[in-house]
């Protein structure tokens, strides 16, 4: 992927928030400092995937304070994958650098994914030694990644959100035209070149996780039926099998009657059979289903998220700091 000359503005650095009332300062504060240090010139970009907290207000007054921040502001909570794609399409730096809003990425860090920018690289992933997390989000991502490697989608290991994005590269991701997106897997998909460095990672600095379990087994699904349509392959095999313990159990009865001369009794194993085989329908029915909802929701051609407005210092746009844009025409790629 060539490099695309952006504007002057050589790095964006994206950060989706979610009700983070209590990081945006601090973030804007350690990340201004790493990056005037760097010396070359940057600007802040925050997605507000809704908050419900301060994080608005906060937001428009750090736009108003400091002309590099930048604020896309969403009409509800749209997801993090939704807004860290704004956050791309919004970048007019020649790279991106994308970052968690709750500090669990060390701005400190940040010069460890630049030192790896150059022509041979698309994306410089974050790979997070100790990880501050509570056991069952670890859990949880250990089970992702092992049913990813079962269904054979292709992703670097243990790669976090904190990573180095040449920008053209983000914003070809962010147009895919697909409806249920998976950053990460679609990098490998495009064949984005990347390399991967150890970085810090710290417990939340305030606040709490937007994941719980649940939501956590509802991505991987997603990302399973989106990428890969090997689970109707594992749903006959699973039928395959209720057809051969079906064939058994007759084999069973015809062997009774013909040796012994017994008739096999009882109602136990016809129900149990007929259990077997109803869920097996079941489950691969609602497994078609699955897809078959994909497709639905694709052809509904509805944009993964809304903008209500995007909020610029006072420096770049009028006195209020705050471009009073209605909702922005949905995306059309989404
Ligand atoms: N986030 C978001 N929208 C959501 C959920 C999360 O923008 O619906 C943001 C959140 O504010 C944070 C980042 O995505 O900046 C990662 O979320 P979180 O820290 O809750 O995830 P975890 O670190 O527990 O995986
Ligand atoms: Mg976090």
């Amino acid at each position: 992927m060539k490099d695309e000359d952006e504007g002057k503005l050589h790095y964006s650095v994206v950060v989706p928030v979610y009700n983070e009332e209590g990081n945006v300062r601090p973030l804007v504060e350690r990340v201004s400092k790493v990056l005037d240090q760097v010396g070359k010139p940057y600007e802040i970009i925050f997605v507000d995937d809704g908050s419900r907290d301060l994080t608005p207000t906060l937001l428009r007054t750090l736009c108003r304070e400091n002309p590099r921040v930048r604020a896309v502001r969403f009409t509800r909570n749209y997801g993090q994958e939704a807004a860290v794609q704004a956050g791309y399409l919004h970048a007019r730096g020649r790279w991106i650098l994308q970052m968690d809003g709750d500090l669990q990425n060390p701005p400190e860090d940040i010069p460890k994914l630049l030192a790896f920018e150059g022509p041979d690289i698309d994306i410089v992933y974050g790979v997070r030694k100790n990880r501050k997390d509570p056991l069952f989000r670890r859990m949880a991502s250990q089970g992702m990644r092992w049913v990813m490697r079962r269904m054979e989608i292709e992703l670097p290991e243990d790669i976090s959100t904190f990573r180095l994005m040449r920008a053209s590269t983000a914003k070809l991701l962010a147009e895919l035209p697909e409806r249920s997106k998976f950053l990460s897997a679609l990098a490998c998909w495009v064949g984005a070149r990347y390399t991967v460095v150890d970085v810090g990672h710290a417990p939340r600095a305030s606040g709490r996780t937007k994941y719980n379990l649940a939501k956590l087994l509802n991505n991987t699904f997603d990302l399973v039926v989106g990428f890969s349509s090997k689970p109707l392959r594992y749903v006959g095999l699973l039928g395959l099998g209720c057809a051969a313990i079906g064939a058994l159990v007759a084999l069973r009865a015809v062997v009774y009657k013909l040796i012994w001369g017994q008739t096999v009794t009882g109602w136990v194993s016809l129900i149990a059979i007929i259990a077997i085989l109803g869920g097996a329908q079941l489950l691969a029915l609602s497994l078609i289903g699955e897809y078959i909802a994909r497709i639905y929701i694709q052809t509904q051609a509805r944009p993964t998220f809304l903008v209500a407005e995007v909020i610029e210092g006072e420096s770049l746009k009028g006195p209020a700091g705050v471009t009073p844009s209605p909702v922005e025409l949905p995306h059309a790629s989404s």
